[in-house]
């Protein structure tokens, strides 16, 4: 499913959690399901070179090409791994990015969108 990253929020200090905890894992306290942005930047990232374990990885039909990965760091304070379309070369720590949830592993791409 596209969309927004379902994330959830304590309901005693405001922390978020990426995916989504039923129980605050800074003071235990109850969390809330929330939407989390789609925007955020980057944080850190690498290139994957070889195919992930499978399952859960599905090997594309055309084989197994490298990609990247990263943190996206939200306004929230969450950091969220993600998948990046974007081509290694034009990839900078601190760039904008959107985020959306793509059923597996979040996908981010570039944004021009300053956050
Ligand atoms: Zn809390």
């Amino acid at each position: 499913m596209e969309g927004a990253l379902s994330g959830s929020r304590c309901a005693d200090c405001a922390v978020a959690a990426y995916p989504a905890e039923p129980v605050c894992p800074r003071c235990g306290g109850p969390a809330e399901p929330v939407a989390l942005s789609a925007t955020g930047t980057l944080w850190t990232w690498t290139v994957q070179r070889y195919a992930p374990k499978s399952p859960p990885y599905a090997v594309p039909g055309t084989g197994f090409e490298p990609f990247a990965v990263g943190y996206v760091e939200l306004p929230e304070g969450v950091r969220v791994l993600a998948a990046l379309d974007i081509p290694p070369e034009r990839i900078t720590i601190g760039m904008p990015l959107r985020v959306t949830a793509a059923g597996g592993v979040p996908r981010a791409a570039a944004s021009g969108v300053t956050v």
